[in-house]
């Protein structure tokens, strides 16, 4: 069948699927409406995507009474903060220290990750400290959290606002009509199935709906042709805090930069661990953020160059090569670092992390520039002080680190969400219309999370009231981003 008689067929099909026909229900009893996948009917809002940006996205739009289905690969929420195991959040706070800028459904999570002892909240967490790996720069007021509390909170919610679920299913590719995405085909348990949508939103991290749809996207940074190098996260447990606590305070005078390599915590066990043969990572210090309980740790340090995230053969090596390196780094726990000698593996991450792919061009590029000068534009939909962090570009080791210069916060334009030359479609989270540089900055898990909650918004506004999302006035956002509890300056 030609793609355009698929989509033709999928779009008279929609009108009388099992999502619309069950009242916001779900029945997987759904007859194919073609030779090739099932119709699984329509909805106002689609999220491709469970992580921190999709599944605010999702319950922002359920709140604003949108019918909301969010459709995962994997088998929970959360994304890399769950499936990915990266932890702490960075800071949602202002470069002050003192007002907590991203708030609404992150604080919300927080808030009752907080109530079922699953994460020590902000406010209480200090940089210098052991849950900031001892760093001072960008580092205050991060929130250590467990996964397990996070998977299970973010069910409820989604529960709780109304929003369907739809696990163990991977976008294949968009359904197009003209310029616009019309909601998804995707392969789950039945086989592959369409879903349509008024709006879709891409909280896929990698760009993957606005890709396949054509809309215009960059690799990494299109001027060094490289992106970011990847780890695979792992926590520890039973770490004798106290007594690795004194070994990196002995030291603490001793992080430093030279040569542009950044050397952090444990560079000296590290050396130790280098003269003795026994080290074969493309980093010279160890990032470790103590968790919820005292004896566990995360541990940010395996690296990998060159990932490419959207080539299975390039992903397949390095999850192998990340799990390498996590089994050198217990034997550099057990033999190296006091404290640890009797450390083990709590959980090694079930996806590899991702710091970089596509960048997906929208109406406004975010840059650097724009966040280290603290530029707040009229359509901001949220404030952060998250600095720029770029990771491996001048060598395997480096790590480039800049704060902002300029206030205490900056704001990022709804504009970077909407993609140039395709409609019926927003992109929230890693993917945004930024510059590889400025993605290192509002990449991280809160400003995803605020985008997610201003991209539900918007989708919500434009399904229900008929309009193109790059249509919907920021005015109208800003103005529901305030009633849903998020800090606009
Ligand atoms: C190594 C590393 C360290 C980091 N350190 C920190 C840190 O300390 N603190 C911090 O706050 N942030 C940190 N980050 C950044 C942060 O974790 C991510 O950038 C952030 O999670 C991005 O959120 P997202 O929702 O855009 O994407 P993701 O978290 O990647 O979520 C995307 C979701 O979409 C799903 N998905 C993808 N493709 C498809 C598909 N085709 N079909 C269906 N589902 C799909 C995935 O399974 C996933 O659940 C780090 C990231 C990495 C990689």
């Amino acid at each position: 069948m030609k793609r355009r008689d698929f989509l033709k067929t999928s779009g008279a099909a929609l009108a009388g699927g099992a999502l619309l026909g069950t009242a916001g229900g779900f029945s997987q009893s759904c007859a194919a409406h073609d030779g090739s996948s099932r119709d699984l009917g329509s909805t106002d809002v689609l999220v491709v995507g469970g992580g921190p940006a999709g599944v605010c996205a999702a319950i922002a739009a359920a709140r604003c009474g949108a019918k909301t289905v969010i459709v995962e690969q994997g088998n929970c929420l959360g994304g890399m903060a769950t499936r990915g195991l990266v932890a702490p959040f960075m800071t949602c706070y202002d470069t002050t220290g003192e007002i907590m800028v991203i708030r609404g459904i992150f604080e919300e999570i927080v808030d009752r990750m907080v109530a079922l002892g699953g994460a020590i909240h902000p406010s209480q967490v200090r940089a210098g400290t052991p849950f900031s790996a001892w760093i001072t720069k960008g580092h205050d007021h991060l929130t250590p959290f467990d996964a397990e509390t996070l998977k299970f909170v973010l069910d409820q919610m989604c529960d709780e606002a109304g929003v369907k679920v739809m696990f163990h299913s991977t976008l294949v590719d968009p359904l197009i009509v003209g310029d616009s995405v019309r909601g998804i085909r995707l392969l789950n348990r039945e086989g592959l199935c369409t879903i349509g949508a008024k709006v879709t939103i891409d909280c896929t991290g990698d760009g993957d709906v606005a890709a396949r749809a054509g809309a215009p996207c960059t690799y990494g940074n299109p001027e060094i042709g490289k992106v970011q190098p990847s780890t695979l996260f792992f926590h520890i447990n039973n770490v004798d805090t106290p007594r690795l606590t004194r070994d990196v305070e002995a030291h603490l005078h001793e992080f430093r930069k030279v040569n542009g390599v950044s050397y952090r915590a444990l560079h000296w066990r590290v050396e130790e661990a280098e003269e003795a043969g026994e080290w074969d990572i493309a980093r010279k210090s160890v990032n470790i953020y103590r968790g919820v309980r005292e004896d566990e740790w995360a541990v940010n340090c395996t690296r990998i160059a060159g990932v490419d995230a959207t080539s299975t053969e390039s992903l397949s090596a390095a999850e192998k090569e990340g799990r390498r390196q996590v089994q050198e780094l217990m034997n550099f726990f057990h033999k190296y670092v006091p404290g640890c000698e009797n450390a083990t593996i709590k959980s090694s991450a079930s996806t590899l992390g991702i710091r970089e792919s596509r960048h997906v061009q929208g109406e406004y590029i975010l840059t650097a520039d724009d966040l280290l000068q603290g530029v707040v534009p009229e359509d901001s939909i949220l404030c952060a002080s998250n600095s720029v962090d770029v990771h491996g570009r001048n060598g395997a080791n480096t790590t480039e680190y800049k704060t902002v210069e300029n206030g205490q916060w900056y704001g990022l334009p709804l504009r970077s969400l909407i993609p140039l030359r395709r409609d019926g479609l927003i992109v929230a989270g890693r993917a945004i219309s930024a510059t590889s540089d400025a993605a290192g900055a509002v990449r991280v898990m809160p400003p995803c999370m605020a985008m997610g909650h201003a991209a539900g918004i918007t989708a919500a506004l434009a399904a229900l009231g008929g309009a193109a999302p790059r249509r919907i006035d920021a005015k109208d956002v800003r103005a529901k981003l305030l009633e849903q509890g998020a800090f606009l300056g």
